[in-house]
């Protein structure tokens, strides 16, 4: 193995990310070495690309970027254990601080000191990544690589989702993005009577309606109380999985939900912004946030939903190899694109 090795680097302080020449990550004692397989582009990645004004608050230049991937091991330091040369793995990509009262209390998800791969922290758009074995999630065998590059927003759908009791409960998404999609479909198959997913793009919505979900709506053309109405519900949803970032949608939401109804908010949205606080108190709503996945129940979860016979590979649309990376970027920019695969072999 030589010392050098590709990856996408925001390597200026403007728009873009650059293909450079690196030095091979070292590993402690705790680490691990992948070869990454396979690399997915996520919003915050778009985020780092355009370097909009989050990006610039947080991420360091110059850094290795990305954070959705699979690969194998190829190296691992001498204090590692349960772990093989030659597995398959993905990662999760926050790093945790292992002190801080959450993490000792076993809840990794709320640590104070995090550190996302990617954002700030060496990432994996690159052809070998250090991680620490703790962050390591070994792929079964009948789980496919590009799946498994999926995983970290499949974590967020998932997280998302099973906040809250689904079985026989109406739900509604808001936002048909990517992890939108996979919320709506996990709610399904954990027993949800109505599943309604909104978005303003029709292309996102002819994704979510091709992928199985039951109910699709253009909050740009009809109001969810129409679609209430024509579908049979009477009171309001009982859950909500904000998964947009879209103020009107998040309104919409608190504006529909059932007295007593659930909220669970992965969406970020790009400024602040108003919302009526006194319906959140007279409908007595439950509004939880959702950041990253739960170490590691999520990522227990998925794997099982998957087996189980979830199956989200249509929401990959674009499979290309890593020197295409900028047409994938694109398709993801002009919103055409599901989930962008990028090949690293
Ligand atoms: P995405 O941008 O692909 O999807 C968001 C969707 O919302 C888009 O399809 C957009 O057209 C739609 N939308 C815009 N306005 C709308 C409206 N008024 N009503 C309904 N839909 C509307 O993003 P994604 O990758 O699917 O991620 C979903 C959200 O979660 C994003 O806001 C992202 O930043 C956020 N996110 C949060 C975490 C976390 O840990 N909290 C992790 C990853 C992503
Ligand atoms: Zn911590």
């Amino acid at each position: 193995m030589t010392n050098q090795m590709k990856a996408l680097v925001k390597a200026k302080p403007e728009e873009g990310l650059w293909m450079e020449t690196v030095p091979v990550p070292e590993i402690g004692r705790r680490d691990v070495l992948i070869k990454v397989r396979k690399s997915a582009i996520c919003g915050t990645d778009v985020h780092i690309w355009k370097w909009d004004e989050w990006s610039r608050k947080t991420v360091p230049v110059p850094l290795v970027t990305g954070h959705e991937f699979m690969g194998t091991i190829v190296d691992r330091g001498a204090a590692v254990h349960g772990l093989e040369i030659g597995q398959r793995v993905s990662a999760e990509g926050h790093l945790v601080c292992g002190q801080c009262r959450n993490c000792r209390a076993g809840r990794g998800q709320h640590c104070r000191n995090t550190r996302g791969v990617g954002v700030n922290h060496p990432g994996t758009f690159a052809e070998y990544v250090a991680l620490p074995q703790e962050n390591i999630v070994p792929i079964p065998e009948d789980i496919s690589d590009e799946i498994a590059a999926i995983f970290d927003p499949f974590g967020n759908a998932v997280h998302t989702a099973l906040s809250f009791d689904l079985v026989g409960e109406d739900v509604l998404v808001t936002g048909a993005g990517p992890i939108g999609i996979m919320g709506a479909l996990v709610a399904q198959q954990a027993g949800a009577r109505k599943v309604v997913i909104t978005d303003i793009n029709p292309v996102r919505l002819q994704l979510a309606a091709d992928m199985g979900v039951h109910y699709t709506v253009n909050a740009a053309e009809r109001t969810l109380r129409d679609v209430m109405a024509e579908i049979g519900m009477t009171e309001g949803f009982d859950v909500g999985l904000e998964m947009s970032g879209a103020p009107p949608a998040f309104r919409d939401m608190i504006d529909t939900l059932n007295n007593g109804g659930k909220m669970a908010v992965l969406g970020i949205a790009p400024v602040d912004f108003a919302v009526d606080w006194n319906q959140v108190i007279f409908k007595m709503l439950h509004i939880k946030g959702i950041y990253g996945r739960e170490m590691y129940e999520t990522w227990y979860k998925m794997i099982a939903l998957v087996q189980g016979g979830l199956d989200v590979t249509p929401l990959i649309t674009h499979r290309l190899p890593i020197d295409q990376f900028r047409e994938g970027f694109a398709a993801m920019i002009d919103g055409s694109a599901g989930k962008v695969v990028l090949d690293w072999e």
